[in-house]
């Protein structure tokens, strides 16, 4: 038996390949012509690579330095081919790259898909579309390649439909060729001037050079017809090394394109160079869109690093924080060595004064966007707020900072949606007023319904609404803002300042005389289940809630951590009475002890639920409730 490879095998793409190849082909249908910037893309990158593996190993290059992208088409045989003199892939990378996907974000991405195409074509436009995209053109792709520095090529043939061949070939040069055999009603693409146009369009800004043969002009009667010449069709410099006012900003949203392998325009993007002590150039985006795997535990951060223009490696993850992980783009610095490795920037201090820069460079694009483009940038925090809020807890110098680029919602519009600012809370504080007032709970609704929030909203106080998970830790991190101290209106002596009148005050002091007596017999009643039974101040239309301490955690969030599996130590809450609520009159006339008992339960138990806590008795509660419910249709 040999065991040499087989002259030709056939292999099965995985099934989510299919699944993604079906879809784009769906969604991709009227803008067919992305394929050519997705396959200069990757020749583009496979360019890259080779010029930095040969950093160290200079064999790579052969004889073979000068790295470009060539462009073909043959009209009579329908096809269009796209070659490279970049790193090429070895057999099992093929098979590992082409018709696979590793990244198990994107498995699942896909997995959750619908099934409808309409609804899930909107959906491609989240990750990149990539290599299958030729077959959004083409009926039949081969791609045929050797690696740099071996001797063995291969070549990769599919018609899309589920499978493909591998074969042992020969091949001269090193790198890339994919050949697309175009589908009947694609064949617009077999022609130089469409090529070059599109070339043009997307990938103007590619680095190295893409050639395409030129097409001399018919010859003259007599005369012989001009050799066809290669020809150089992009621009071929690095765009980001070009000054900001000769780029447009097609040729920056084609750049991102690039870089991002994003499907849709940037939002908004920050170009700088840095000049002085420390060089370096940043081109900064801001998609428009969340990409799928934001919430991936191994997303990865999206910033490519270049040295003196030689690329060096993708998802620099040390050039910015976890919480600016959807930033796409590159830095470009003159003081590294070219032979960087992660290891090396682990601790650089160069890489430090760069992250420094560019979360300022980020921060300040935000900044500048919330005021002049509010529209814009509430487009934005609906997509990354979430992410901006881990910030707070991340980035300690820059607290503030964030702080003002975090929306909320509030009481002054009683919304679901995010939009409040703390400067506009701050302007809007009543005279008198210190403090910012907020919430959280585990769900809009029942922030917005809180009893905590009863004397604030007679008051015509603003409360900020918190509902996300991330949030009762981040306020963990902002206890100030502008000068203003950030209270959470669950917890604590509700102090409202200068705002509560001393006519105010008298009234307080009165309910809470006449209600001592009530206190006493709940207090008993309750035992040790609370810490402390109090006349509250801040129930208008409720007639009980639950205070935690300043350092305890929220009651929604406790339940989330011991759902996890973590133990919690148990902390006792202070129930809080309305003695002018008409149960708790009731209650007081109630002369039966064991009677008064289950009111009294009832009390405690209802303010655990509109906390968001869970019952330690449920069943209990229950037999409670109906009790009640018999007593009051009897009566
Ligand atoms: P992406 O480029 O987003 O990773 P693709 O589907 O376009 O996804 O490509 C998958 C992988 O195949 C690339 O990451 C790269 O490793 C490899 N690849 C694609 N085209 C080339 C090429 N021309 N030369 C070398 N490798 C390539």
């Amino acid at each position: 038996m040999s065991t040499a490879t087989p002259a030709k095998e056939t292999h099965k793409f995985q099934t989510e390949v299919n699944q993604l190849l079906k879809l784009m082909i769906h969604s991709l249908y009227s803008n067919q012509e992305i394929f050519l910037r997705e396959l200069i893309s990757n020749a583009s990158d496979a360019c890259d690579k080779l010029r930095f593996e040969a950093l160290t190993d200079d064999a790579l290059m052969e004889s073979d330095s000068e790295l470009k992208i060539r462009i073909a088409f043959d009209k009579e045989a329908n096809t269009v081919s796209l070659s490279d003199n970049g790193i090429g892939m070895s057999r099992d990378e093929v098979i590992a790259n082409i018709g696979t996907i590793a990244n198990s974000g994107t498995q699942k991405f896909l997995e959750s898909l619908s099934g409808d195409q309409a609804k899930d074509a909107n959906m491609i436009g989240q990750f990149g579309v990539g290599f299958y995209s030729a077959f959004v053109v083409a009926d039949r792709v081969t791609l045929t390649t050797r690696r740099a520095g071996t001797t063995e090529a291969v070549c990769w043939d599919s018609t899309g439909n589920g499978e493909y061949t591998l074969e042992a070939v020969e091949r001269d040069s090193r790198g890339t060729e994919v050949v697309l055999h175009l589908r009947e009603e694609s064949s617009e693409f077999a022609d130089g001037w469409r090529l070059r146009s599109i070339i043009k369009k997307y990938s103007d800004h590619i680095t190295f050079p893409v050639v395409m043969l030129s097409e001399p002009a018919p010859a003259a009667e007599g005369e012989e017809a001009e050799e066809p010449k290669d020809e150089t069709i992009n621009d071929a410099s690095a765009l980001w090394t070009r000054s900001k006012n000769e780029i447009s900003d097609d040729e920056y949203k084609a750049f991102y394109k690039h870089v991002s392998h994003d499907f849709e325009d940037p939002l908004l993007w920050s170009h700088s160079r840095v000049e002085g002590k420390l060089e370096y150039t940043s081109l900064l985006y801001i998609p428009s869109k969340a990409p799928f795997d934001l919430w991936e535990r191994d997303t990865t951060n999206g910033i490519k690093l270049f040295v003196q223009r030689v690329f060096i490696m993708d998802d620099a993850e040390k050039l910015l924080p976890r919480y600016l992980r959807f930033v796409r783009g590159l830095v470009d610095s003159s003081d590294l060595p070219l032979n960087v490795s992660r290891e090396i920037l682990q601790s650089n201090k160069v890489i430090d004064s760069i992250r420094t820069g560019s979360v300022k460079k980020v921060l300040g694009m935000l900044k500048k966007t919330a005021k002049k483009e509010p529209e814009l940038y509430q487009s934005f925090w609906d997509q990354f707020g979430q992410v901006i809020k881990e910030g707070p807890g991340e980035d300690f110098a820059n607290r503030e900072e964030i702080a003002s680029l975090l929306r909320f919602s509030s009481t002054h519009e009683d919304v679901e949606k995010q939009s409040v600012s703390l400067d506009a809370y701050i302007e809007r504080m009543k005279e008198g007023q210190e403090k910012i007032y907020y919430i959280t709970a585990d769900s809009f609704a029942a922030a917005k319904n809180s009893p905590h929030l009863e004397l604030l909203r007679k008051k015509e106080i603003e409360v900020l609404l918190m509902s996300d998970r991330v949030d009762e830790w981040m306020m963990s991190f902002i206890q100030e803002y502008a000068g203003k101290k950030l209270v959470s209106v669950a917890k604590g002596a509700l102090d409202l300042d200068e705002i509560e009148t001393p006519a105010d005050k008298e009234v307080q002091e009165a309910t809470e005389e006449r209600a001592k007596g009530l206190l006493e017999r709940i207090t008993t009643a309750l035992g040790d289940q609370v810490e402390e039974v109090k006349v509250s101040h801040r129930l208008t239309s409720s007639p009980s809630c639950l205070v935690l301490k300043e350092q305890d955690m929220a009651l929604h969030m406790q339940q989330l951590m011991k759902q996890a599996g973590h133990d919690l130590p148990d902390s006792k809450p202070t129930l809080e009475i309305n003695p002018t609520h008409p149960v708790l009159e009731h209650m007081n006339s109630e002369s039966d002890d064991a009677q008064f008992g289950e009111w009294a339960s009832l009390l405690l138990d209802q303010a655990v639920l509109a906390e968001g806590g869970s019952l330690k008795d449920p069943a209990g509660f229950v037999q409670r409730l109906n009790g009640m419910l018999m007593t009051l249709s009897k009566s």
